[in-house]
């Protein structure tokens, strides 16, 4: 359509409208040939010459100062579903003025002994008694 209005309508010189008639005819083309005959390719891929193989990888080098980063990529991701149980509080028995904590049946443990959580007994300042089998600070 654009093309026979300008035959008809426009006072082009008929050199420039033959030109302009070839340009849209080679742009038609150009267009159209890709999808109704795609460029045959050469199918790539690898064939023996012989029965020993002998593969040469080929590229740019790599540059001496690069790093060798390992790359750590897990196939799984662990996912641990056991809750977690609340601590029980660990008690222990300190004697004013002492400076170790104890075990509730600790010798050194009376019945008026005062008994703290055990951080609280170390934040204090108390530490663990060796007569006793009180448990470790945490
Ligand atoms: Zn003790």
């Amino acid at each position: 359509m654009g093309l026979y209005v300008m035959w008809t309508d426009m006072r082009w010189p008929r050199m420039i409208k033959t030109a302009v008639s070839a340009a849209a005819a080679l742009v038609l083309v150009a267009i159209l040939i890709p999808m109704t005959n795609p460029p045959e390719r050469e199918i790539g891929g690898v064939y023996l010459v012989d029965e020993e193989v002998e593969i040469g990888v080929y590229g740019p080098e790599a540059p001496a100062d690069r790093e060798v980063i390992e790359i750590y990529a897990p196939r799984y991701t662990a996912v641990i579903l056991e809750p977690t149980a609340t601590p029980e509080p660990v008690i222990v028995y300190c004697n004013n003025g002492g400076r170790y904590y104890h075990t509730e049946d600790c010798k050194y443990v009376n019945d008026d002994t005062p008994y703290v959580k055990l951080n609280k007994a170390v934040e204090a300042g108390y530490t663990k008694c060796a007569e006793c089998d009180a448990p470790e600070a945490y």
